[in-house]
């Protein structure tokens, strides 16, 4: 393993409510950017920013953006005021070649970003930058994408996947946190592709398990792992962490490298 590279992660970030409760999912999240080499910068890739076209934050000041409702009014009250990083933006453009990546300032930091950065990093100093998902693309767009974007990691940047592999809210039971036996089933079936760097499976993921359109009903919260996987190198470590299965939630995270 190359000490000078910063690893990338995926988080599986769950309820906003993460943001200011203390529990085992959270605890991870903290140990995690603890074990961590502190960035120079943070890319933070969200399932909360759908785009056509593939777009980057370059606001100087990136607003904390509040994009849920039905929360306690605590939620709403949190800010996140780490600064954006102009000069990330620039190198963003620049390593991707595959692809067109268009400045806006018409985003800031969504709670996929700000709900697990806020336990992360507290003091909200490191410049954080966001890329948008390109919804409309398949699997092996977003693979290279992260691949191509790898090379910010040797240059202090950590590479941020936020999303969840198993995600599906319309059949979540708040009252029994058991996971029915498919949201099991098809964590198990990614843990370990993403362990035997089996990433063919997982770039296609429609094949993965016959009940897979319920653990993925839409893209957006499966696709920001693909960015952290496309990342991987042959002399990278894998760990997973946060295994806490929730309903039909999965926080199944990964750190690469
Ligand atoms: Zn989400």
């Amino acid at each position: 393993m190359n000490d000078a590279r910063m690893p990338a992660l995926f988080v599986g970030h769950g309820s906003p409510m993460n943001a200011i409760e203390d529990n085992a999912v959270t605890r991870g999240w903290r140990d995690v950017a603890a074990r961590l080499p502190r960035p120079k910068a943070i890319l933070c890739v969200s399932a909360h920013w759908e785009s056509r076209g593939v777009f980057v934050c370059v606001a100087q000041k990136p607003k904390t953006i509040h994009d849920f409702y039905g929360f306690p009014q605590a939620l709403f009250d949190v800010t996140y005021p780490a600064p954006g990083n102009p000069a990330l933006t620039r190198r963003v453009a620049e390593v991707v070649k595959g692809v067109p990546v268009h400045a806006t300032d018409e985003w800031g930091l969504d709670h996929g970003a700000w709900s697990v950065l806020r336990v992360m990093y507290p003091a909200a100093d490191i410049p954080t930058v966001q890329l948008s998902i390109d919804t409309s693309q398949p699997g092996a767009f977003h693979y290279a994408l992260g691949r191509e974007l790898g090379v910010l990691r040797d240059e202090g940047v950590l590479i941020l996947g936020s999303g969840n592999i198993v995600h599906n809210l319309r059949l979540l039971n708040f009252r029994d946190p058991t996971p029915p036996d498919w949201v099991t089933r098809i964590d198990a079936a990614s843990r370990a592709r993403i362990e035997r760097h089996e990433h063919a499976d997982l770039i296609d993921w429609r094949a993965l398990d016959p009940q897979i359109s319920l653990a993925v009903p839409t893209p957006e919260h499966y696709l920001p792992l693909l960015y952290v996987l496309g990342t991987h190198r042959a002399d990278d470590d894998v760990q997973l962490f946060n295994p806490e299965l929730f309903s039909t939630l999965s926080m199944t995270s990964v750190q690469v490298g």
